[in-house]
């Protein structure tokens, strides 16, 4: 296991500079003042860098640039309000009127919809494909292709693409790559070690770690993002809050021990659930039966703390009647957090979703927070005890 000590607990906080202070002070100052032009000048031409204006750079968010760079192994890292402004930044920097996109099928909802319903509107086409054989991205390759969209793994089903693979084709074409690392975090996968341009993090999910912030990540070289910041990051300025930053930062401390925990917790559970007679089938990547296990090993380090599965049961009542009978995974959407959650798809069920989703009404979407093994495995043990 890698050494992440001096990254969470020491890089970037000089704390000569804030009288000693341990953990960063919150800098909560829209702007900042000089004493000479020289000094203004100064620092209006390294906007990036150094205080000026919060909407570009502020002390306080750029102690976690600094820490989310360097666990990315990146050279630069820019910070958003959300997971999703990170996306659409990192998006609409590698696209004009005219271009493709080639994306993973059944990315992010929210990355389906930057494609489907914004860009479009912009003279943008896409392609969604396959990701499981890389040759998918190659193949749907146009004269106009300037950017492939990764996410390995994906939400809900978790497939995986091989992301060395996918960035040589790309950089055969001289394309650009992106792709969307939240279910690893940075712990768990380096993509820009494999040779993807940009990685994108909602900070919100395990970064974060605490359900209590929405915040995203960008990080890539520094001339990508100086571009960025120049452009989408100043001109739609979907910022991270300095407040934001500091419970951000107070999440980061624990990441690899989140991370390490969730490692260990997961597989028990996933375990217990595939052998269970009313579970028909498992969705997640560490399993050895799935069929891109290899590729999980060789790319991820270790596991995360989502997984899906379907039920063996005849009636969607009986989903409903198991997810009512939880009690310590609690319902609800995203995940990343301490507390174990459940999602199931039959709450699509009603709803406008409903035409979007080919995942089956049986199938439940889980995450695994910091609980005990056994404490989780016993909520399970007694919903099935009451729709058998
Ligand atoms: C949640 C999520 C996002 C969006 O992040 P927000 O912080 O909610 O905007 C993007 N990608 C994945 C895989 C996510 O789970």
């Amino acid at each position: 296991m890698e050494d992440y000590s001096h990254i969470l607990t020491h890089l970037g906080e000089d704390r000569n500079q804030v009288l000693g202070a341990v953990n960063p002070p919150i800098y909560y100052s829209s702007n900042f003042a000089f004493n000479t032009v020289a000094e203004m000048r100064h620092a209006l031409t390294h906007e990036m860098d150094v205080p000026f204006y919060t909407r570009g750079h502020n002390p306080t968010v750029a102690v976690l640039r600094k820490k989310l760079a360097a666990l990315e192994k990146a050279e630069e890292c820019l910070l958003f309000g959300s997971g999703s402004a990170a996306m659409a930044a990192a998006v609409m920097s590698q696209v004009q009127q005219g271009d493709h996109v080639v994306c993973v099928q059944k990315p992010y909802s929210w990355t389906g919809k930057l494609l489907v319903k914004l860009l479009s509107r912009y003279g943008v086409s896409h392609t969604f494909i396959d990701g499981s054989e890389a040759t998918n991205y190659e193949a749907a390759i146009q004269e106009n292709t300037k950017l492939l969209i990764l996410e390995s793994p994906n939400s809900m089903t978790f497939e995986l693409q091989d992301l060395p693979a996918v960035a040589a084709i790309a950089k055969k074409h001289g394309i650009r790559t992106i792709c969307d690392n939240s279910y690893a975090s940075p712990i768990n996968q380096n993509p820009i070690e494999m040779g993807i341009d940009i990685v994108i993090h909602s900070a919100t999910k395990y970064l974060s770690g605490h359900s209590d912030v929405i915040a995203g990540a960008l990080c890539t070289s520094r001339e990508i993002a100086e571009k960025i910041f120049q452009s989408e990051y100043m001109t739609i300025g979907a910022i991270l809050s300095p407040h934001d930053a500091w419970l951000l930062m107070r999440g980061i401390r624990t990441l690899s021990l989140r991370m390490q925990r969730i490692a260990e917790t997961t597989p028990k559970i996933v375990e217990y659930l595939a052998a269970h007679p009313l579970v028909d089938k498992v969705y997640y990547p560490f399993l050895t039966d799935n069929p891109q296990h290899d590729l999980a090993k060789k790319q991820m380090k270790q596991a995360g703390g989502q997984f899906s599965i379907e039920l063996k049961v005849d009636s969607i009542d009986k989903v409903d009647a198991f997810c009512n009978a939880l009690q310590t995974f609690l319902m609800a959407c995203s995940w990343g957090g301490y507390e174990s959650l459940i999602f199931p798809i039959s709450t699509l069920y009603q709803s406008a979703n409903y035409a979007e989703t080919t995942l089956p009404w049986n199938f439940i979407r889980f995450y695994v927070g910091l609980e005990e093994a056994a404490y989780l495995i016993a909520d399970l043990e007694q919903a099935f005890d009451g729709i058998s």
